[in-house]
This record gives C-alpha cells, structure tokens and sequence, in this order.
C-alpha cells in the first residue's frame, strides 16, 4: 500500500502519541529518540500536535491582533532601521514597511505556538 493511503493512519497515531503522553514537552514516550538527541531540549508535544493539526486541518491555533503583530515585529523593526534605508510604521492596524519609495505590509500570522 502507499504511503500517501496511510497519511490519516499516520496523523491519527502520531496525534495519539503526542496527547497521551503526561511530559511537559518531550521525552522518551512521545518525541526523543537516538537520533534527534542533539535537538531534544526544543521538541514541545504540544507544538507538535499544533503542527500536525495545521498539517492535516489546516486549523491554526489562535492568530495574533495588529498590537501583538506590532509587538512582535519591533525587534525587527529596529533592525531595518539601523541602516536609515528602511522606514517602519504602524497605520490602519497594520505594519507597513517603506523603501526606495515601495512600501510592503507585514503581518504576522503563527505557525506554531506555544503560550
Ligand atoms: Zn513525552
């Protein structure tokens, strides 16, 4: 059989993995294993399972608001305009970008996240 037959198999036992598993982020039961020892201080369960919801529904777990957006956006922000060639500004709830005369909107949508 495909492995594109088994996507909802696969999903759905991965998905069973992450929840019943009681560790505040990752271990042995859920995520770590040999290979991927170096990386296991930043495997989260619960990001995984946002990822896998994403992956397979397409649901995304909250969206951030024009202040949060703007928030998160101002180290980012502060770095563009340490050069003097970018202006950054925030207007009609939204984060604009200025340069050369072209001005580019910003948002910042999430991907996976955890509070
Ligand atoms: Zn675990």
């Amino acid at each position: 059989m495909e492995i594109a037959n088994k996507t909802s198999e696969l999903f759905s036992q991965t998905e069973k993995i992450l929840k019943k598993c009681d560790c505040d982020s990752s271990c042995h039961e859920c995520l770590n294993h040999f290979w991927n020892q170096r990386v296991q201080s930043k495997l989260n369960r619960y990001i995984a399972l946002q990822l896998l919801g994403w992956g397979e529904k397409g649901v995304i777990e909250k969206e951030f608001n024009s202040t949060e957006q703007y928030e998160i956006f101002k180290p980012i922000k502060e770095l563009l305009e340490l050069d003097g060639e970018f202006n950054v500004y925030f207007r009609k709830d939204a984060i604009k970008v200025l340069r050369n005369g072209i001005e580019k909107e910003i948002y910042i949508y999430i991907s996976i996240y955890v509070e």
